[in-house]
């Protein structure tokens, strides 16, 4: 067993940060925490090993719940477009090269560093098409040291004919995926249908059936600009919505997870509560393809579960940080369009939908508790006016400057389930 001993801050519900200045959170050899202490209350003496981390920051490690690891070349350009013509005027044509080993050994090698540079310990992953370039992605992961929940996605229909996989191919990649990541313990396979006007019924069948049959979590879109559902409620007619569509076929699950949902109908708000589904809030990804205002506070109103995801490239960074900030600024544009009618997000909501609650898809994780995996940052942020005094506002403002205006060199240490995390 090991104790860290530092400014510990984290958030066990989304209402309020718990702040401990010089508290001790102990770990145990399997990266488990075991007890978390103010600095008064530490049980322990010389019995176990103290790792003092002085006046820095402790806090849970990110949580990326919507990326793209072949779109990380295109990251922070081609933003001159809405989303469907953005697709296939750069993105489409970028994930195509990843039927090239080397060229994806290239760029995911990349993608895996920088994500462990911005602090982001967990991520669910998008790939492309190509099994063996998905395989490395795996590889990558779990040679690092992290944990990644990867979908090989699948696309049959309004695609490029080098962008196509068929039902059976899909199906087969998702399956080599699986028994590839057997022995990864971090490392998962999840259903990934790239959203449904890409996807025949056909397609959306069987990979309904291979998450039920494997007993694995699902991640599309949904709702993500107005374009995209009138063309979806076009290619599905007898649907009532886009939500329905994915329900119709049983996506909507417990486990699932659907990126964006900027302009959800009451119907597929209810079907999002029905079925336990968790939304992935993208605010950079929304306001970069100038596709909207995502209606947070009406869909935690309802109920429904709603994390983080960077969705890069269409969000133009890795930094879960900089997804807070901006999910806390888009909510205050809304809550100004609406008179003040709408409350803007909190630093202790957004904080716990990228930890905690995202942290949550991948077991016990994202929080300071006991029997949660340490997933950690050591943040240095310190500044001369708070040298001496460390209380909870201190700390608060610490953190809040950090998430606003930080950066990777004030990250001086990464944990992911206990185990130290090297950056290059
Ligand atoms: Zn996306």
């Amino acid at each position: 067993m090991k104790a860290y001993c530092g400014h510990i801050i984290y958030t066990p519900t989304s209402l309020a940060f718990e702040i401990l200045p010089k508290g001790y959170v102990v770990v145990n050899d399997r990266g488990i925490i075991q007890g978390v202490y103010a600095s008064d209350k530490y049980p322990y003496g010389n019995e176990i090993e103290v790792v003092d981390l002085g006046n820095q920051l402790l806090i849970p490690a990110m949580n990326d719940l919507h990326v793209h690891a072949p779109q990380f070349a295109n990251m922070g350009i081609a933003m001159d477009v809405p989303l469907l013509l953005w697709l296939n005027k750069y993105t489409f044509p970028e994930e195509a090269k990843f039927a090239d080993i080397e060229y994806a050994r290239t760029i995911y090698t990349q993608f895996v560093d920088e994500l462990v540079k911005q602090g982001t310990m967990r991520a669910a992953v998008f790939a492309t098409i190509h099994t063996p370039a998905t395989l490395l992605l795996a590889d990558l992961f779990h040679q690092k040291g992290i944990g990644a929940h990867i979908g090989l996605v699948a696309m049959d229909r309004n695609s490029p004919d080098n962008l196509c996989n068929s039902v059976d191919e899909a199906i087969e990649g998702t399956n080599e995926l699986l028994a590839h990541t057997k022995n990864y313990p971090l490392v998962n396979a999840i259903i990934t249908p790239r959203f449904v006007p890409s996807c025949s019924p056909q397609m959306l069948r069987a990979l309904s059936k291979q998450a039920k049959d494997r007993h694995l979590s699902i991640q599309s879109h949904l709702c993500e600009t107005t374009n995209e559902i009138n063309w979806v409620m076009e290619l599905e007619p007898e649907a009532l919505s886009y939500a329905d569509v994915y329900h119709r076929y049983g996506l909507l699950t417990h486990d699932t997870l659907m990126a964006h949902c900027v302009y959800p109908s009451d119907i597929d708000m209810g079907l999002l509560q029905q079925t336990g589904t968790t939304i992935v809030h993208c605010p950079t990804s929304n306001c970069n393809l100038a596709s909207g205002i995502a209606p947070i506070r009406r869909l935690l109103e309802a109920g429904i579960p709603v994390t983080l995801g960077s969705d890069v490239a269409a969000g133009h960074d890795l930094s879960m940080f900089q997804v807070m900030q901006s999910a806390i600024q888009m909510s205050k544009l809304n809550s100004a369009i609406h008179k003040r009618q709408v409350s803007a997000l909190s630093l202790s909501e957004v904080f716990y939908m990228a930890t905690k609650l995202g942290g949550s898809f991948f077991g016990k994780v994202g929080s300071f508790e006991v029997g949660y995996e340490f997933d950690a940052l050591v943040i240095d942020n310190d500044s001369p006016m708070h040298d001496s005094i460390y209380n909870s506002d201190t700390l608060y403002t610490r953190l809040e400057r950090f998430v606003y205006h930080g950066n990777v060199y004030q990250i001086k240490k990464r944990y992911c389930q206990g185990k130290e995390i090297l950056i290059k």
